[in-house]
């Protein structure tokens, strides 16, 4: 099934413990697509600028990537700097620059707007509706990321664009920013309301949580011993656990299970390495085996 996403594709300057990358491949739509396109065949939806090389465009090139969708303009890429602390649990922005983003109008190429999974990755919520506006009858699945650079700045654009959203997937400080709300269960509810029937909230080295009307179900992250660079990890998770979805065609209870542990699959491999380097290299039988890991990780009898 075809698996459509929309967000950044960007030039990042990553700053961690282990070490400094001053600009690199990144973006919430690259990390997406590179971790999808495992599963299953992505059309990608994106702007970027007269900087942008040709050896990044053959990583996207190389993989099931589709990218008619990536429209050139002039000007630069989309670039954002980020700085972790010791324990890789906190980070600040440094820099935003939106570049070409700031006038970016998406065209969904035809063959795009019948996509039947939709990922509306992080970037700006009108962006992302319009994006959706343009792909033809009901969506299988749509689902969506964002950050507190939206929350905050464009909140009313961003309640709009959540209205026609199934599943929402954020981590635990914007859970609570976007619902007012400390308690997962409680934001969760508050969530709901908004428009998502589902919500993901990615809790870093704590794994993440799923909940919906079913209920509750939790994953691990994968313990590692040197996690790198946490950058990408929540758009690897989400292209695992989309990417899944989209390979099976389903949505029932056992696929977003199964789905949550290949999200944390993907998501864990991202931060062993800066950047996209450890995606890059990524075999698929290494995910299958990670994903063996997750059930002996899991497993107890009562
Ligand atoms: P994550 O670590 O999952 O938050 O994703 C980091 C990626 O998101 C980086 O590669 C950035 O280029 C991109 N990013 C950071 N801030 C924004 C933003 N405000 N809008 C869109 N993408 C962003």
């Amino acid at each position: 099934m075809s698996l459509l996403v929309v967000g950044s594709v960007a030039y990042d300057a990553l700053e961690s413990p282990y070490g400094k990358v001053e600009r690199t491949l990144g973006g919430a739509a690259t990390y997406f697509a590179v971790s999808a396109s495992f599963f299953t065949h992505v059309n990608l939806v994106a702007v970027v600028g007269e900087d942008f090389g040709p050896a990044d465009e053959a990583i996207l090139r190389q993989r099931s990537i589709d990218i008619e969708g990536l429209e050139r303009a002039a000007g630069k890429c989309f670039f954002w700097a980020g700085r972790y602390s010791e324990n890789l649990n906190e980070r600040v922005t440094l820099a935003t620059d939106l570049n070409v983003f700031a006038d970016f109008q998406p065209r969904l190429p035809e063959r795009y707007r019948n996509s039947k999974y939709v990922f509306l990755a992080n970037i700006a919520p009108d962006l992302q509706r319009d994006v959706l506006h343009q792909v033809r009858g009901t969506p299988r699945l749509v689902a969506m990321d964002t950050m507190n650079y939206w929350i905050e700045r464009t909140n009313a654009e961003l309640r709009e664009t959540l209205k026609y959203v199934d599943v929402l997937m954020i981590n635990d400080a914007e859970t609570r920013q976007l619902s007012n709300e400390h308690n997962l269960l409680r934001a969760a509810r508050k969530i709901f309301k908004m428009g998502p029937s589902t919500l993901i909230v990615k809790r870093g080295e704590y794994g993440a949580m799923l909940v919906d009307k079913a209920g509750v179900f939790c994953v691990p992250a994968f313990p590692l011993e040197e996690p790198h660079d946490p950058t990408g990890a929540g758009d690897s998770f989400a292209g695992g656990f989309m990417g899944y979805l989209a390979s099976v065609g389903g949505r029932s209870d056992a696929f977003l299970r199964r789905a949550m542990v290949y999200g944390s699959v993907l998501g864990s491999f991202a931060v062993e390495r800066f950047g996209l380097e450890r995606l890059l290299a990524l075999k698929k039988s290494e995910i299958h085996a990670r994903a063996r890991h997750f059930l002996k990780l899991t497993q107890f009898k009562l």
